[in-house]
Formats: C-alpha cells, structure tokens, sequence
C-alpha cells in the first residue's frame, strides 16, 4: 500500500501536530491514543514510512522487535505488565485499520473481552 507523507501519523512523528509521547527511540515514537478504548491506550509506532503489516520487509525485523520491546517497557511503566495487556497491529479494512501509518496498539487497564469484535 502506498504510504502516505501528509498522514496523521507521520506529522506526529515529525512533531507537526501535538500528541502525548510516552516513549521515543532512534527508530520508534508511542503516544497515547486520542480516544482511548481502555484505561491504557497507547500507539506504538516504527518512524519508518511503513503503511501496514503487508508493507514490512525482512529487513525490518529489528524495528519490529523494537515495537514489541517497547511495548513490553511501556507496560511496565503503566504498571499493567503484571495483570496484562493486550496488543495488536489491526491491518487493512477486515483488521479494522484505520490510519495508514503502521501502529502497535498497547492496551490494557482493563480486562480484556476475547474474541474481539
Ligand atoms: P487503527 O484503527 O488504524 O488500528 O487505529 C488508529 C487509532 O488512531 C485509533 O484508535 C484512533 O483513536 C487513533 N487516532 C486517530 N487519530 C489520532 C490522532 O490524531 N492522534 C492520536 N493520538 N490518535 C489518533
């Protein structure tokens, strides 16, 4: 899919328009969702131009760690990491995607409903 430069998320990561950051590396921004669907809602996302799952390459798997590692380091500070959380990267319209910025969702604070809808 064709990235986007104008998108949401990349002025984000460019710091264009405000977001609430939590956490920043070389390689990844993660700031909290602006309508959050649990107490702890937070979008983990690579600073490279990436639109979705499919568009990752090989060469990625590194950035794709850092997501998770940061994710596992942000649930630490939220004091979620002990009773859990939930993350997911919906992709393209069946996955519910919504911005074409690829985004590790971290989400928890709350007991999570399984299957999701
Ligand atoms: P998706 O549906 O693409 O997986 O998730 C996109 C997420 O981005 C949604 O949960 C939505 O609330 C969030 N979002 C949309 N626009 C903005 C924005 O301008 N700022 C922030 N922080 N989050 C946004």
């Amino acid at each position: 899919m064709q990235y986007d430069d104008n998108g949401i998320f990349a002025k984000i990561i460019r710091k264009e328009i405000p977001a609430n950051i939590v956490f920043e590396s070389d390689n990844v921004l993660a700031f909290e969702d602006i309508n959050p669907k649990a107490p702890v809602h937070i979008l983990i996302v690579p600073k490279l131009p990436v639109a979705t799952v499919n568009d990752f390459e090989p060469d990625h798997a590194a950035i794709i760690g850092e997501l998770v590692l940061a994710a596992r380091q942000i649930a630490k500070d939220k004091g979620i990491d002990e009773k859990g959380y939930r993350l997911v990267f919906n992709t393209l319209d069946d996955g519910g995607q919504e911005i074409y910025h690829v985004h590790l969702h971290l989400m928890g604070g709350r007991r999570m409903a399984w299957p999701p809808g």
